[in-house]
């Protein structure tokens, strides 16, 4: 019986310190890029911000995230680009994704990892530009859109269904990853969450970076103003959800401004540098 006991405990002993140093021992860091990719000129604000007078305009910025460390490169959504998709509606300086990572001395096949945090035109048309990138999207999200969404009482608004197609051809070839659910750690030092319902299972990414843990709300927070005005995304599914989701991504977040929302141009004024359509979140 004490040997049992000695035995138990050591085994305890041991394993505490393992996972602790397990911990201690993943500490890569990643830099954080935010980059423009075009401009939606004079776009209704109260179609991002729940309340909002119906007459303010503003200049939405189309934006994508660079996550950089010296093994990986990671984007966050890859814009749009194809003709039909872009066709009308008027984006200003519209750039692909592979020409703004171009900004940081980067080409399409130097991306190792693509994660969609939902699948929007804006943020997934781009999918196809990078031969060499595993994609990372929930799984509810890839059923939902391929499936569900097109039949009666399903919500397709946004999906660009040849962005459908692509998803599905890069599946059936072996990359794209599905994350299942929450809190997820799907690359060291970088995790997903959900519970935004900008779609149907929209998440959004935590990055441990050396200025501490920067949050990729993407569109699950429009502006900054949503935060500050503690007001939900006009476009959800569930619009407590996407509060709560907000709240969290304050406990997240070092810092409250190291939460960067989906469309806010004022991102490229918080963080000027290196300029030129990229701002260095830190
Ligand atoms: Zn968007």
């Amino acid at each position: 019986m004490r040997q049992l006991l000695i035995t138990l405990s050591l085994v305890a002993l041991l394993a505490l310190p393992v996972s602790a140093l397990a911990q201690n021992s993943s500490a890569a860091t990643y830099e954080v890029y935010a980059l423009s990719y075009g401009v939606y000129p004079n776009f209704p604000v109260s179609a991002l911000l729940t309340g909002a007078d119906k007459t303010r305009r503003i200049d939405l910025q189309m934006m994508i995230w660079l996550i950089k460390s010296p093994g990986k490169n990671i984007l966050v959504d890859t814009g749009c680009y194809h003709e039909n998709v872009v066709k009308g509606k008027g984006i200003q300086n519209l750039i692909k994704a592979s020409d703004a990572i171009a900004k940081l001395g980067l080409s399409a096949t130097d991306i190792t990892d693509v994660i969609i945090t939902h699948m929007h035109w804006d943020h997934a048309d781009g999918m196809d530009l990078f031969p060499n990138a595993k994609i990372w999207i929930q799984k509810d999200e890839y059923s939902y859109y391929t499936g569900a969404a097109w039949q009666a009482g399903g919500k397709s608004g946004g999906i660009e269904p040849d962005d459908v197609l692509t998803l599905v051809k890069l599946n059936t070839a072996h990359k794209v990853n599905l994350v299942d659910g929450d809190d997820r750690e799907i690359i060291d030092g970088i995790k997903v969450y959900t519970g935004g319902r900008h779609t149907y299972a929209s998440q959004y990414v935590s990055v441990r970076t050396a200025s501490g843990t920067v949050v990729i709300a993407s569109d699950n927070m429009y502006l900054y103003e949503n935060l500050e005005k503690h007001a939900p995304i006009a476009q959800t599914f569930d619009a407590d959800s996407n509060l709560k989701a907000q709240d969290r991504m304050k406990q997240i977040a070092t810092r409250p401004d190291l939460i960067v929302p989906g469309h806010d141009p004022a991102v490229f004024v918080k963080f000027p540098k290196p300029g030129n359509g990229v701002a260095r979140i830190q």
